[in-house]
């Protein structure tokens, strides 16, 4: 088992790798930008580095400076949290090279996963139910059309190098192709530097079901059940809950295997998770992500185990600590995203929290690096804090949801909680009856935004 690890991020889940570290008996390394001397992150760890200034491409992306505070503290592992170096294979590769381990998959896994086109065509191989759409990339407007016809509209352009919900544009018919196939490029080049893109058919109504698997690398793999993330705004994530409300015990189990023996096949290591579309019982993949994902903890939650931990275990060359068959789902959790952004346009809304107070009791789990007198940098991610409860079915959890909101206090800055309030007051989420496009309609009619 490792000392020491450097954990390469910020906020709260560089707090979450860090509680796992000390629990294990593990000492940690946080790293930091001068933005964030102050940060919750830097006092709670064993020993801090500064890498580099505010700005993210200078500090927590800035690969020198991390490896090297790695050699300077003697820290024999990264753990890269989610987003910035996580899945970035060019990273691994380095950090390999220099005899530290990363915490995750291998540069290879990520690689042929960063690429959406590529991850289509290995899951394929591998069994895994796709959307049905292009073979591979799609290099003219006219292949563009001629596909678009063979599949039908609506069709959905999506850049191979895509991700956070950008280099997406869905063309409704023939005539929206030429600025969909243009614009989803663009984009893909503006921000990935790779204008590929490929066509999948557009689903209309689905949920947004994803698979979290967990490999040993040696062959060997469970899955940990489904989470439905279909509340979205921009296709990017804001409620998510474990199990999926519409989710049958053999639809689990039969997509689960096909996901844990796809990864099993691979000797895939570390944490994953496997991402689908599900309309009228079928599942369609559409992307994995190599990395532990933010909404993690309701998996945790319904399941008693600790996923960082798990993750840690495996990159030092254990075996992982349990079997399928000792997973067994106990209850529902649901986790919320609080971002600190102005309703009703988001508008991210960083400042000094005046006052910060987290709610408790029961089945109430809030993972923040707030603190009284913080102040949110304006540099980064606006997530600051994911509010998780567990309950014994998915009404108690929902109530004991409502309740911890109430007693919720962040002071100082405008946060996206009336949000949740607002939506716990809703038929639809209490009956689970929504799909991936329920948010976005609910806030045009609520908004009008
Ligand atoms: P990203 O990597 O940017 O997160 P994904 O491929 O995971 O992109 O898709 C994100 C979201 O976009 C999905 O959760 C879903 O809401 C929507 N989406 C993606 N593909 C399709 C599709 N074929 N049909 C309908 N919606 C889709």
């Amino acid at each position: 088992m490792f000392d020491k690890i450097l954990i390469a991020n910020r906020g709260e889940i560089a707090l979450r790798v860090i509680r796992a570290c000390r629990e294990m008996g593990i000492k940690s390394v946080a790293v930091h930008s001068t933005a964030d001397a102050d940060a919750m992150h830097v006092r709670m760890a064993d020993e801090s580095v500064c890498i580099g200034p505010a700005a993210g491409t200078d500090s927590y992306l800035c690969m020198p400076a991390i490896i090297s505070a790695c050699e300077i503290t003697g820290a024999q592992a990264i753990h890269p949290g989610y987003g910035f170096l996580s899945e970035n294979a060019r990273f691994v590769q380095i950090v390999e090279d220099h005899d530290i381990t990363f915490i995750g998959p291998t540069a290879e896994h990520i690689r042929v996963m960063g690429d959406k086109i590529t991850a289509k065509d290995t899951m394929k191989d591998l069994g895994v139910p796709c959307v049905p759409g292009s073979d591979g990339g799609v290099p003219t407007l006219e292949d563009a059309k001629r596909i678009g016809d063979e599949i039908g509209y609506p069709v959905i352009i999506k850049a191979t190098a895509g991700g956070g919900g950008r280099g997406m544009k869905v063309a409704k018919s023939a005539d929206e192709m030429e600025q969909a196939f243009m614009t989803a490029r663009a984009e893909g080049k503006a921000a990935f530097g790779n204008d590929e893109v490929y066509i999948e058919k557009y689903l209309t109504t689905p949920r947004h079901i994803e698979i979290q698997v967990f490999g040993d690398g040696k062959g060997k793999a469970v899955h940990l059940g489904e989470r439905d993330c279909s509340l979205q705004r921009r296709h990017q994530k804001v409620f998510e809950e474990a199990p999926g409300p519409c989710i049958t015990e053999e639809e689990r189990a039969r997509i689960g295997k096909i996901c844990a023996d796809a990864v099993a096949k691979i000797n895939y290591i570390g944490a994953g998770t496997i991402e689908f579309l599900y309309e009228n019982g079928e599942f369609y993949f559409i992307e994995m992500n190599t990395r532990l994902q933010v909404e993690h903890p309701v998996t945790e939650g319904i399941f008693g185990v600790d996923l960082v931990r798990e993750q840690i275990r495996v990159a030092s060359g254990l075996p992982l600590s349990f079997e399928q068959d000792d997973l067994e789902i106990n209850g529902h959790a649901i986790e919320v995203r609080i971002n600190a952004e102005r309703l009703p346009n988001f508008a991210p809304c960083p400042g000094k929290v005046t006052a910060y107070h987290a709610p408790g009791g029961l089945g109430v789990r809030m993972d923040s690096a707030l603190y009284n007198g913080y102040s949110i940098p304006p540099y980064y991610d606006s997530l600051i804090g994911k509010l998780i409860v567990h309950g014994r079915d998915r009404a108690e959890a929902l109530a004991r949801l409502e309740r911890a909101l109430s007693e919720l206090i962040v002071d100082g800055v405008e946060t996206t909680v009336p949000l949740f309030n607002q939506l716990l007051a809703e038929d639809d989420i209490h009956s689970g009856a929504y799909n991936i496009h329920w948010l976005e309609k609910w806030l045009e009619k609520t908004y009008g935004a």
